[in-house]
């Protein structure tokens, strides 16, 4: 097999996680021709999770921002690539195959891949001041310069995101109660086996939660918010921290002709509809899941398989179907969560191991029709090894279930 011609132009727009692993992807993979990678970011590019955990925790020194960086100033410069950052796409003629950019120029491509990841949904409540999101590393330097000892700080929203910022505070003696409107937020993390004990675990660590009750209004400045709740009660808080999900950043595309509902849409190789030599990886994509169907796919290790994935199909001309990981992970004080695969509210699930015996649990999903198709597990990365293995040789939950046990009485 061989690939789109070297001599044609690659232009990635999107320079973080998916962006970045494309072009080094591509030159790992042989390909010499021109790269141009565009990102609105003036930064370097840098990963994400750790703004939500390590970094918050730093002391935001030059050293420790350095190490979350994606790459290194040298290691981008043997890259060889034409590098267009704090320069963000406005625009796509997928006819002229031409990129539009803010400066008022424009970059011609051969083959486009869109690695434009999500912005924070915003606020629908915007007091005078005082209101956070967090999605890049200066919202988490100013998330941080909050995290005082005493600093009562409402945390909008009950996802991976929104508990971990709690943890973080409460961690620097932060007054901290998380809101959500679902009655059970964090069965959607770690599913309603494991909620409750996730729930008891911030508790434990002083968060405060008030699940089941939505906000209706943030009202006040920085440093004196009222968050006014829909059962009637006010929350005082000095900060609000809004984490109720993310938008795809498509808002460049919006006259491209590319199919776009909820992200860029794509075929099973990652081809967006509606052009020819189109790709979109990343937060940005949305595409079909072989059991799912069409989803956005947040998470760090599909943002970096997909750009291994459109790397390949580009510079070897492999054409394939895209099949994902599945996998996520999460930090929350000393739980470790690691999920793989995927839940099907229509299926069962089987717990193996007691966190509060041993500290580490897994819990096994099967779909409606019996097949396995997930997990979950905290604290327990042998047995998160045993079943991503056992997923992929199509293992039945219960033999799946079995082999965990073994490995629960080898450890006694
Ligand atoms: C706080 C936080 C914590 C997270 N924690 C975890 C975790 O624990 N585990 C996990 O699996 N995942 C986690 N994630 C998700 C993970 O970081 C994302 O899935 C990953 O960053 C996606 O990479 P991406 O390159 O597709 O998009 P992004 O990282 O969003 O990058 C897109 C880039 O494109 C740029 N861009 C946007 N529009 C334009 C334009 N028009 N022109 C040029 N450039 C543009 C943006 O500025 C940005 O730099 C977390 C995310 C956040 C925000």
């Amino acid at each position: 097999m061989s690939g789109i011609g070297a001599d044609r132009h690659v232009v990635i727009v999107g320079a973080s996680l998916a962006g970045i692993r494309t072009a080094q992807n591509l030159r790992t993979l042989g390909r010499s021709g021109a790269i141009t990678l565009i990102g609105a970011e003036a930064e370097l590019p840098y990963d994400r999770p750790p703004l939500s955990k390590d970094l918050l925790k730093s002391d935001w020194s030059a050293e420790s921002i350095e190490a979350f960086r994606l790459v290194t100033a040298s290691e981008l410069g043997e890259l060889d690539l034409d590098l267009r950052l704090g320069m963000a796409a406005t625009g796509l003629d997928t006819t002229a195959r031409v990129v539009a950019l803010a400066d008022g120029t424009s970059i011609a491509y051969d083959v486009l891949v869109i690695a434009t990841g999500a912005t924070a949904r915003p606020s629908p409540w915007r007091p005078e001041s005082g209101v956070l999101q967090l999605r890049t590393l200066d919202d988490s330097r100013a998330i941080a310069q909050r995290l005082t000892p005493g600093e009562r700080i409402v945390v909008v929203g009950g996802g991976f995101i929104g508990t971990e910022i709690a943890a973080a505070a409460v961690g620097f003696g932060c007054d901290v109660t998380v809101v959500d409107p679902v009655p059970e937020p964090m069965a959607r993390l770690v599913g309603p086996e494991l909620a409750s004990s996730l729930v008891r675990l911030h508790s434990e660590n002083g968060v405060q939660t008030r699940f089941g009750v939505g906000v209706v209004d943030i009202r006040g400045a920085a440093g004196d918010l009222t968050v006014v709740l829909d059962d009637g009660a006010e929350l005082a808080a000095s900060t609000a921290v809004v984490g109720i999900g993310s938008i795809p950043a498509t808002g460049w595309l919006a006259d491209s002709g590319l199919t776009l509902e909820n992200g860029v849409v794509t075929d099973p190789g990652l081809r967006a509809l509606g052009a020819q030599d189109v790709y979109a990886i990343g937060d940005v994509a949305r595409w079909p899941h072989a059991g799912r169907g069409l989803i956005r796919a947040e998470h760090w290790t599909n943002a970096s398989d997909q750009a291994r994935f459109v790397a390949a199909a580009i510079a070897q001309g492999i054409d394939a179907e895209y099949s994902s990981t599945d996998y996520v992970w999460s930090d929350q004080y000393d739980w470790k969560i690691h999920t793989v695969g995927w839940r099907d509210p229509a299926g069962a699930s089987v717990v193996v191991g007691d966190l509060a015996v041993d500290g580490r649990v897994a819990v096994v999903h099967a779909d409606a029709s019996g097949r396995a198709c997930g997990a979950v597990t905290v604290n327990w990365v042998r047995a998160l090894n045993q079943i991503r293995r056992l997923l992929m040789t199509d293992s039945p939950p219960a033999v799946i279930a079995e082999q965990l046990e073994q490995l629960v009485q080898r450890a006694a």
